[in-house]
């Protein structure tokens, strides 16, 4: 099978196909797997992360890509739920132990034996994959294959951020930063918390005025007063100024939620501006939203059907893997980047 390979880590301002397109031998099914011939896999920047080493597979070569969707083809043994000919989704949880406290009680994200999809396990950036038959998605009638490929990250991840916020219909909801997740975190809100008012912060006009559109009733800068407190607040930004900044807008006992993978160095001084008593005392809470579980993947595709939530797709051939990537790192985005991957098998 072909596949899009990393071999070896590199920067990509200088390296600009870092994935070699590569002849695989296709993986066969162990018990409890399920073979997938794959369609379709969105771009994330996480592969940017992996291939600059910020998040660095643990063993190279690696196939990335953890946004792929396609057709079982072929099912290993005790496989009991899903069959052959079924389309499933397949996100950053690739497996996890199952008998810990975390996965008893569904954080299997939290599992010290979490492994993820294309970093720590070939994804799919390749005509084929396998994957345990408990960590595959049924993905809804209503998405084509390309649509739902991008939900599988971004849209997951931002469900568990307003699940962990602890939001209730008719409390207010602060976003600092408005990219993918925040997004579409929005769009679940006014359609499953629909008196709930949400408060956005961010640095560019565009992004205020598209926030707008989308149903925010306010949308200023990192640093401003929202004009009323706020219950909880979910933060998309790579930076700590906006997690320094929305504290002080948030009610007594009102939750930050950071769905962040990593915070960037670059303004880790702007901490130094916590004040206590503006920004933390009475009971306000900040926490940290790890990738996702399968509970989260599967309601948000669930809820992302019942809205719908349709992504914008910019598509791209599997061999032009790298030209993705490297628009994703110069920023030039016009919607969701998706792999299309038609086999010739
Ligand atoms: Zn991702
Ligand atoms: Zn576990």
């Amino acid at each position: 099978m072909k596949a899009m390979v990393l071999n070896e880590l590199c920067r990509l301002d200088r390296e600009k196909s870092p994935l070699k397109c590569t002849e695989l031998p296709c993986p066969a099914p162990s018990e409890n797997e399920v073979l997938v011939k794959i369609s379709a896999c969105a771009v994330c920047h996480t592969e940017l992360d992996e291939i600059e080493g910020r998040t660095p597979p643990p063993q190279l070569p690696i196939v990335l890509g953890h946004q792929a969707v396609g057709r079982i083809v072929q099912t290993g043994g005790n496989v009991s739920k899903l069959s052959v000919g079924e389309r499933v989704g397949i996100a950053w949880i690739y497996s996890a132990c199952g008998k810990c406290q975390f996965c008893r009680e569904g954080n299997e994200n939290l599992c010290e034996q979490f492994r993820a999809t294309g970093r720590d396990v070939n994804g799919g950036y390749a005509e084929y994959m396998t994957v345990p038959d408990e960590f595959a998605f049924v993905i809804p009638v209503v998405f084509s294959d390309v649509e739902a490929a991008p939900l599988l990250c971004a849209g997951a991840i931002g469900y568990r951020s307003l699940r962990l916020s602890g939001l209730r219909d008719g409390q207010n909801l602060g976003l600092t930063g408005f990219g993918a997740s925040g997004h579409l975190v929005l769009k679940m809100v006014r359609h499953r918390y629909p008196h709930t008012k949400v408060f956005v912060f961010v640095r560019g006009e565009p992004e205020k005025v598209f926030s707008r559109e989308l149903g925010a009733v306010w949308a200023g800068d990192m640093e401003e007063v929202s004009p009323e407190r706020l219950h909880c607040i979910i933060d998309t930004t790579p930076v700590w100024k906006p997690v320094v900044e929305a504290l002080k807008n948030l009610m007594p006992g009102g939750r930050l939620v950071v769905n962040a993978i990593r915070k960037e160095e670059v303004d880790k001084e702007y901490l130094l501006k916590l004040d206590y008593p503006a920004h933390l005392w009475l009971e306000k809470e900040i926490k940290s939203v790890a990738n996702v579980g399968r509970r989260d993947v599967r309601e948000f595709l669930e809820l992302a059907a019942e809205i719908p939530i349709k992504p914008e797709i910019e598509e791209f051939e599997l061999a032009d893997a790298n030209r993705a990537l490297i628009e994703l790192k110069e920023r030039k985005i016009r919607g969701a980047k998706v792999l299309r991957i038609e086999s010739e098998h």
